[in-house]
């Protein structure tokens, strides 16, 4: 006999909690996994519509109170797909079943209430100054002199659309019985709004046309469409520089999803969900367009959800999240930059947006449109295998005017005597754009990085043998480590390749290099964009207003200037030092130089004035900048897969990273190493047959790059195999020991499968 086990709701509590069905014999080739069936249900036992998420042989309840199932539905509907995309993830993310719909369910709110209040700003500068001074000096009313301080030094923002009345009491940090006085003398107003606004100004109507397409997006656009109208589960790589029109096909493809009576998803990482971004989905498609960001409240994010429910919301621009968006009619999803790390999760279930688009688009019977400049070798991998289908995208969309990419060798600035952080060519393009009143985009690219031990002479890099990867320096000991393999050396005081003794620890931090430029350029007026600068709430909105208003010359960033704003007034953009992303010891520091390098170069030469990109190297002849100067994926492919081949990296093999922590240092070594030890000899158990063919291998322990972290100390041990499954595998094969005996007691694990940074 066989039985399902049902759910019959998508809500928390039904999910937690399966029914146990019989399958009748003459529908036992009709129901398994993932099937939607009628059962009857509750003590009248009317008829309602469930889905299967596992078989069993076993009853685990009374028989005599076992139902049986009525019938089995041909059509997958939404509920259903929700419910087994969480299952799914449940397995693939190896997480509990909560976690996992805890990612595809908006938090519950409290969803009747609709309405909230919002805070409204009704005086200009000036009148804020005459109201500042009638009450400064009453010390009755020295909070409301506070706040109003606050409002015209603009510590405290309201933008024209209002605050919510919750957020402007926090930010102004003051009482409910101020925000009353506040309105009663005409300064700022209270008023009720429906919740879910969206972050642009909403259109009625499209304003915007479909654009004339050129022949090459024309044959992609077909391509892609033909999958959309016979719901087909294709996936797509659009490969085209920025700037070739990539973002034109997917609003074309949209606009025909949607003529379909089907709805689409775009998703856009965080970052470069920009108002100019979200405005030409809004320009084309009018208020059929919902957004999601992470600063949205939980009550708009259901909101959101209800209306993507509903249909009144039929297109979502979001970034990895939205990838969950409960559209009834699912017709196409996009992934815009698809090489991004940020469509990993970092937090559990760490699942990958695309993954998950791709599972939706095989339920749902519709294609996915991954695009990027600078793909991802495991995407491009794919798609030369046939995997995926690769339209391509050469040429610019717009002709505009030519982009100078100049490849600085800075050992020849050293030899020259410039031991600064800026090259000469460099300094002479800002002190030219300066002069024309131009403005400079400085970046340097910091994550992931570690110092890494270089000769400024050579430019000859300290790398682990076995890993070929580069050594971390570690002052204590003057020692250079290896986070993959643990293995570790003295460091050297001369380059083993050249002799000079100009070899040390590589790192440059924004802080210093925006002092160096103020010094350097006194007049100018430099500001400096990173995670210190941008950590309050609306730091990175102000500090890009500032700069594309003229506020600012020179913007010094790391690489989170470089995605999806448009400055017309840059025309020089410098990389201070591209080593730092070739110097990560991560098997993706090509990859990341490359991308980076493409992207910052993507920068200029947007406007009407063109531009001149400078990328500082001690390694000029390094096929990743070599190929972005030249603008040559291809080229940069081809080497890059034959040494992920040879080092058996992705596409060539899944990773998985265990990271151990503990505040107990010594149980930590022991216990990880001990650990490694126990899969070692599981492994040795195995069919020698399937060991070879998953080409097992195991690396670490090793101290973590972050290798104590709020005084937990962390060891990290990586296993790399052929097949995803065979890790999902080990992962349980590690917690079942870690269980089982107590010396592990004081460890903690984290897991991650195919991390972007390892
Ligand atoms: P990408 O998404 O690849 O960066 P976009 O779609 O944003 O490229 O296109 C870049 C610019 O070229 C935009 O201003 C866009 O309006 C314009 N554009 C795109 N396709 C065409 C076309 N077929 N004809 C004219 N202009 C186009
Ligand atoms: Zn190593
Ligand atoms: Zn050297």
């Amino acid at each position: 006999m066989a039985y399902a086990k049902v759910i019959v709701e998508l809500t928390a509590a039904s999910l937690e909690r399966p029914y146990t069905y019989r399958v009748p014999g003459a529908l036992e080739h009709k129901v398994r996994t993932g099937s939607v069936v009628a059962i009857p249900f509750g003590a009248g036992n009317r008829t309602i519509r469930g889905t299967v998420v596992a078989m069993e042989e076993h009853a685990d309840i009374p028989l005599e109170k076992v139902k049986d199932i009525q019938d089995v539905h041909d059509k997958v509907d939404l509920e259903s797909q929700l419910i087994l995309l969480g299952h799914w993830m449940k397995e693939r993310y190896v997480c509990s079943l909560q976690a996992a719909f805890n990612a595809i369910l908006p938090a519950r709110t409290d969803v009747s209430a609709r309405k909230e209040s919002r805070v409204r700003l009704l005086l200009d500068p000036e009148a804020l100054t005459e109201a500042l001074a009638s009450v400064r000096g009453n010390a009755t009313l020295a909070k409301r002199a506070g706040v109003l301080e606050m409002l015209l030094e603009g510590e405290v923002r309201i933008p024209p659309e209002g605050v919510p009345s919750r957020r402007f009491l926090a930010q102004a940090r003051t009482t409910q019985g101020v925000l009353q006085g506040l309105v009663k003398a005409g300064v700022l107003a209270l008023s009720q709004v429906d919740t879910g606004e969206m972050p642009v100004p909403p259109r009625e109507a499209p304003v915007e046309r479909p654009l004339p397409l050129h022949p090459a997006q024309e044959a992609g656009l077909h391509r892609i469409l033909d999958a959309v109208e016979a719901g087909r589960p294709d996936t797509f790589l659009l490969h085209g520089i920025t700037g070739s029109g990539k973002t034109e096909v997917y609003l074309q493809a949209i606009g025909r999803v949607l003529e379909l009576g089907k709805e689409a998803i775009v998703l856009i990482p965080e970052i470069a969900l920009t108002p100019q971004t979200i405005g030409r989905f809004v320009e084309r498609f009018g208020n059929v367009v919902g957004v999601m960001h992470s600063r949205l409240s939980p009550r708009e994010k259901m909101d959101q959800w209800q209306k993507a429910r509903s249909g009144e919301v039929r297109v979502m621009v979001g970034p990895r999240s939205a990838v969950f968006t409960p559209f009834p009619h699912l017709g196409m999803i996009v992934l815009d930059e698809e090489h991004e790390m940020s469509y990993k999760s970092e937090q559990v279930p760490k699942y990958h947006a695309r993954e998950v688009a791709i599972k939706r688009s095989l339920m749902g019977g519709f294609p996915v449109v991954l695009g990027s400049a600078t793909p991802l070798v495991e995407s491009y991998h794919k798609a030369l295998e046939g995997q995926y289908t690769l339209l391509t995208l050469e040429d610019k969309a717009v002709s505009g005017p030519d982009l100078e990419v100049e490849v600085v060798d800075m050992r020849q600035e050293l030899l020259e005597g410039n031991k600064g952080i800026l090259s000469k060519p460099l300094q002479e393009a800002m002190a030219g754009a300066l002069e024309r009143k131009e403005q400079v985009l400085l970046f340097l690219n910091r994550r992931g990085y570690a110092q890494a031990v270089s000769c400024r002479q050579c430019g000859h890099v300290m790398k682990c043998p076995s890993c070929d990867l580069p050594y971390t320096y570690h002052a204590e000991g003057r020692r250079l480590l290896c986070h993959h393999c643990g293995s570790s050396v003295k460091s050297p005081e001369s380059c083993p390749s050249c002799g000079s003794v100009y070899i040390k620890a590589f790192g440059i931090g924004t802080q210093k290099v925006e002092k160096q430029v103020q010094k350097m350029f006194p007049q100018a007026r430099v500001v400096r964009m990173d995670l210190d600068t941008t950590s309050t709430k609306d730091g990175h909105a102000r500090i890009l207003g500032e700069f594309s208003q003229g506020r600012a010359d020179i913007l010094v960033g790391t690489q989170m200037v470089a995605k999806g704003h448009h400055f017309e007034n840059v025309t020089v953009v410098g990389v201070v030092a591209a080593d730092m992303s070739l110097f990560m010891n991560d098997f993706r520091n090509s990859e990341r130089t490359f991308q980076l390098v493409t992207q910052v170069t993507g920068r200029t030469g947007r406007g009407a004035k063109g531009g001149r990109a400078f990328i500082q190297t001690y390694s000029p002849g390094h096929f990743s900048i070599q190929a972005a100067r030249e603008q040559d994926y291809g080229k940069f492919y081809r080497q890059e897969v034959l040494y992920r081949k040879m080092m058996g990296y992705p596409p060539f093999s899944n990773l998985l990273v265990l990271l151990f922590s503990s505040t107990d240092e010594k149980a930590l070594v022991q216990g990880s190493r001990s650990l490694a030890g126990e899969m070692e000899a599981l492994l040795e158990s195995l069919d020698p047959k399937l060991l070879r063919e998953q080409e097992v291998q195991m690396i670490g322990p090793a101290p973590a790059n972050l290798s104590k972290v709020r005084d937990m100390y962390r060891q990290r041990l990586m296993v790399k195999a052929r097949t995803y499954k065979f890790l999902t595998y080990l992962i349980k094969e590690f917690y079942n020991r870690m269980q089982a005996d107590e010396k592990y007691k004081p460890l903690r694990v984290a897991f991650d499968i195919n991390p972007m940074v390892s």
